[in-house]
């Protein structure tokens, strides 16, 4: 049996930065699960790479601006592209966003109120602008490569803890007990058996089924730091805490259109709610569907989605996209919870137990400050930097619930 300081529950953003963060903090001994390290249906893999502070509640705010300055830090390791998001806003909303500019530059955000005739000469390519009041302009936020990010916090947490750190792929956690001294953790280990490999991962993300050989393996460590995303749901009821998180399925098109080049550009928000930006000389395209139910599926719905949601959105706004191309695109998860804001704090009842998940939209954006605040609580058992009290999990029974409106 294999003895931890801390054990953390899944490997992808979150998860990595926690390992970094308590590397960092002089934690000798971490062991990182997960099914599968390379990510390929995590979330951490298959999000948008969107970066921003402008939020409208302060947790946001600071848990995205720390993350921003550390992304700067680092600019040219995860491909931070500091270009701005571009938010429009119809007439029932802009008022609520001019309110809100005031308060965000409040800190350091530097966002910009743009008029119909601003936004044109931003981005001559936005040529359609009915049913525009105004947008924003925020230039700190921007795009950054998410794979890249989570490489960084691996390699970091390496180079702090030297052979202290493992991250032991292909392992499925099914047990975790908290005890008054330890936690034991139980996972089942099995081999990738490429190609089959990925349906073996694909039966265990989306059906909780391990493959007949997998090898049962216990662990014990001081502490256990959950980060599973948004395999929360089916993880926290293993130490008894029933979590309100919903995995719904989120879907991202790739598309082409001639003489659209959105390179200089960084983020494009619509007032129907599709968010777009350059991806080489392509464009990534997503929405969240509102009628998507809470299920684990990864199917992309391919041309149809494209035509029906994302061709009439861009082709309504810029003319040169009439003539789109649907190229390719995936799915992936969003962890939803009540008040759509991450869970950050000590398991209910338990002092040896931190969760970190469910960040829905912004776990990639989050995932430096937020694991730096899971490290603080592993270590010092509060918080030193950013207070995240709001976020703990107990706030759903409370109905003290995050006010945060500004949520894609
Ligand atoms: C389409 C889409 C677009 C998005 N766009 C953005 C964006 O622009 N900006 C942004 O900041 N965020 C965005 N997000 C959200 C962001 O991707 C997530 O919030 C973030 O990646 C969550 O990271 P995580 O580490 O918590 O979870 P994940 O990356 O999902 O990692 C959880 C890990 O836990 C593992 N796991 C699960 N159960 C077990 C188990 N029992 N045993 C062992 N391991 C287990 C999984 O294999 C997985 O690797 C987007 C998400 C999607 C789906």
């Amino acid at each position: 049996m294999d003895r931890f300081d801390v054990i953390v529950l899944g490997g992808g953003l979150l998860g990595s930065s926690v390992a970094m963060h308590l590397a960092q903090r002089g934690v000798k001994s971490i062991a990182v699960l997960d099914v599968d390290l390379g990510g390929r249906y995590s979330s951490s893999e298959l999000n948008a790479g969107g970066v921003r502070a402008t939020w409208r509640s302060e947790m946001n705010v600071a848990l995205s601006l720390a993350s921003i300055e550390f992304y700067e830090s680092v600019r040219d390791e995860v491909g931070f592209d500091q270009k701005g998001y571009l938010w429009l806003y119809d007439d029932e909303r802009w008022s609520a966003a001019c309110d809100a500019i005031k308060w965000q530059n409040q800190h350091g955000l530097g966002v910009r109120a743009l008029t119909p005739d601003q936004v044109q000469q931003h981005c001559p390519l936005l040529d359609q602008l009915d049913g525009v009041a105004g947008a924003t302009f925020s230039p700190r936020d921007g795009l950054l490569n998410p794979n890249l990010v989570k490489e960084l916090y691996r390699a970091r947490a390496r180079a702090a803890a030297g052979g202290g750190v493992r991250f032991e792929n292909y392992s499925y956690v099914v047990a975790v007990d908290p005890e008054p001294d330890k936690v034991t953790v139980r996972a089942l280990k099995f081999q990738e058996f490429s190609p089959a490999g990925d349906q073996a991962i694909k039966a265990i993300l989306c059906d909780a089924m391990p493959p007949d050989e997998a090898a049962a393996v216990k662990l014990t460590a001081d502490m256990v730091v959950n980060c599973t995303g948004a395999w929360a749901r089916r993880t926290a009821p293993l130490y008894g805490h029933v979590v309100p998180v919903r995995p719904v399925r989120r879907q991202i098109a790739i598309a082409h259109a001639r003489d659209v080049d959105l390179r200089p550009y960084g983020m494009f928000v619509d007032t129907s709610g599709v968010y777009f930006h350059r991806e080489s000389t392509h464009i990534l395209a997503g929405f969240a569907d509102p009628d998507e139910p809470d299920e684990y599926r990864f199917k992309y719905d391919g041309e149809r989605w494209f035509e029906e949601t994302i061709w009439p959105a861009l082709a309504s706004r810029i003319s040169r996209c009439g003539q789109m191309k649907h190229r390719s695109g995936w799915s992936g998860l969003y962890e939803y919870t009540p008040d759509l804001c991450g869970v950050l704090g000590f398991a209910p009842g338990h002092d040896r137990v931190v969760e970190a998940f469910a960040f829905t939209g912004r776990g990639a954006m989050q995932s430096w400050a937020a694991g730096r605040a899971a490290a603080e609580l592993v270590t010092a058992r509060r918080y030193e930097t950013i207070d995240c009290t709001p976020l703990r999990p107990t706030r759903f029974a409370d109905g003290e619930l995050v006010q945060e409106s500004l949520s894609i």
